[in-house]
């Protein structure tokens, strides 16, 4: 992706210089395509200001992003400068240091079997994959920005969990293994495979300018892969109601032959083939991830047995990493065996995913009739989140598990992708696990009055998908209808509007962007 805009960008204007791949796929993350556009710009004029000013600056522990020195609450998720939220909780306190961390890792291997037995033994309903391991994976070199995919995401919602009594408590663990060769290469390239396990040697290495991998890199990843093939094997035989697989590095940007987006193995489609290989002859993968994921699609892409629906922003492919247009429906006698529901703008909030969660994904899901279900569970969509910039509420979240949660007899595993906001991933997760463990939820879902933007969305997707799945055409012409009524209704609301203005959140995540662009791309500051 990083060197397909590279391309285009000397094609349009060649003359200009050669940007850093780093940059461009840094940026593109952040969808700042305007100041990236200006900073195309010769900036030699800026070199005698870099020697002189100084520029004090911290970046917040919640969501990474930067913010001046003299603002004492972040400008995008509002947690304080000196934010404790590391300092509370089971996980974050003991395992924190990362020489305790490798203790813990040969402590691990000789009590496998025993967590594993008692699990059983316990009767629980609801297993959670987790093991300390998968935190040594962090990023060794110093950025001018601390990455966003880092150990912090697992230690808050470990801590969350346990401060709830949920894991350790209601949950049983599951004990981790590495990956097979044999099982990973049902998914992966051995090419692929082998470059990743050459990291073990390499203090730092990167795939992408954006995914990173230090010497544990691998470890950790195989440790995913192997969590969230056995949470599905264990879910699909019946040793277990359902699972959550707390785990990094995410995977659904993992293609056959490519790391990438952060991820190295696509978790995912390792625990689809898990399934399959305990007996599941259909998979349904649901990806809420904001981004979508093109390394599950194309492992996918050919296969009538596993059902890949995503929704993400897409804004006509300028949003990372700009595949999963509603077009992308599978190939080769697999069409309509990938559903693609791409956002045109950011910002979208519960009621857009859970109308078309109405609409599309579960009439499709019901009618696939999965005897598997997983969910790509990214929480970069939720409120607050500093890549995703959408508007999901953990309610949002829990709604959503509950409506997947009565397909394929209750068998549902949820794997973690993305999220970056530290308190937003902390309470999604939380609420879906307490869907899993078969919390109720004040299903309202009578009146759920879409955006336009959404609606719109929704018409294009059904549309298309309808040649497939023809149960989908009555609710296309339901929908139409509504979306004329839309308008009208519309017109009258915007002229109330009007006369009470209020700068769109967006204003100001826009200006926050050109902070950052400020402050990280002219100023190389430390
Ligand atoms: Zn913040
Ligand atoms: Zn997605
Ligand atoms: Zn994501």
């Amino acid at each position: 992706m990083a060197a397909n805009i590279n391309e285009d960008t000397q094609v349009d204007d060649a003359s200009k210089k050669v940007r850093l791949p780093k940059e461009l796929t840094f940026q593109d993350m952040y969808n700042n395509q305007d100041a990236f556009d200006e900073d195309d710009e010769d900036d030699s004029d800026w070199e005698p200001v870099q020697k002189h000013i100084e520029i004090l600056k911290w970046f917040c522990t919640n969501c990474t992003m930067v913010n001046l020195d003299d603002v004492f609450l972040c400008d995008i998720c509002g947690e304080h400068k000196e934010s404790g939220i590391l300092r509370h909780g089971f996980y974050a306190s003991t395992f924190s240091p990362e020489v305790e961390l490798i203790q813990v890792e040969s402590e691990a291997t000789g009590s496998e079997k025993e967590i594993w037995s008692e699990a059983s033994a316990s009767n629980c309903s609801t297993a959670v994959g987790f093991d300390e391991r998968m935190l040594l994976h962090s990023e060794v070199e110093i950025k001018s920005h601390p990455h966003p995919e880092r150990p912090d995401r697992l230690r808050a919602i470990a801590a969350s969990l346990s401060a709830a009594g949920i894991f350790p408590g209601k949950c049983c663990p599951i004990p981790a293994r590495e990956i097979t060769l044999e099982e990973l290469q049902m998914v992966h390239s051995s090419e692929h495979i082998e470059v990743v396990e050459l990291t073990r040697q390499m203090f730092s290495s990167y795939f992408t300018p954006d995914t990173y991998a230090n010497e544990h890199s691998a470890h950790a990843a195989r440790l995913a892969a192997g969590l969230c093939a056995d949470l599905a094997s264990a879910i699909f035989s019946g040793r277990v109601r359902n699972g959550f697989a707390l785990v990094r590095p995410p995977g659904h940007h993992a293609g056959v032959t490519q790391a990438m987006g952060f991820c190295l193995h696509n978790n995912a489609a390792v625990a689809a083939l898990a399934a399959q290989a305990a007996g599941a002859k259909k998979v349904l993968i649901v990806d809420w991830d904001v981004h979508h994921g093109n390394g599950t699609q194309e492992i996918f892409d050919q296969n009538k047995s596993v059902l890949y629906i995503s929704l993400h922003r897409h804004e006509g492919g300028k949003f990372y990493p700009g595949t999963g247009s509603a077009f992308e429906v599978g190939t080769k006698g697999a069409e309509g065996y990938c559903v693609n529901i791409p956002w045109s703008r950011g910002g979208v909030g519960d009621n857009d995913y859970i109308f078309a969660f109405q609409h599309v994904v579960l009439p499709i899901a019901s009618k696939f009739a999965p005897d598997f279900t997983i969910i790509s569970a990214g929480f970069d969509a939720a409120r607050g989140d500093p890549l995703g910039c959408c508007d999901v509420t953990p309610a949002g979240y829990t709604q959503m598990t509950h409506m997947l949660s009565t397909l394929s007899g209750g068998k549902l595993l949820v794997v973690l992708e993305g999220g970056y906001n530290l308190r937003s991933i902390s309470s999604s997760a939380t609420a879906v696990i307490k869907v899993l463990l078969g919390g109720s939820c004040e299903c309202e879902l009578e009146n759920i009055i879409p955006s336009k933007a959404g609606l719109l969305t929704v018409l294009e997707v059904l549309k298309i998908q309808m040649k497939y799945w023809p149960n989908l055409s009555s609710s296309f012409e339901k929908l139409q209808l509504q979306r004329a009524m839309y308008s009208v209704e519309k017109k009258h609301k915007q002229v109330k509007r009007r006369r009470v203005f209020e700068p769109p959140l967006w204003w100001r995540w826009g200006r926050k962007q050109l902070l950052f662009h400020i402050l990280t791309g002219h100023f190389h500051l430390k």
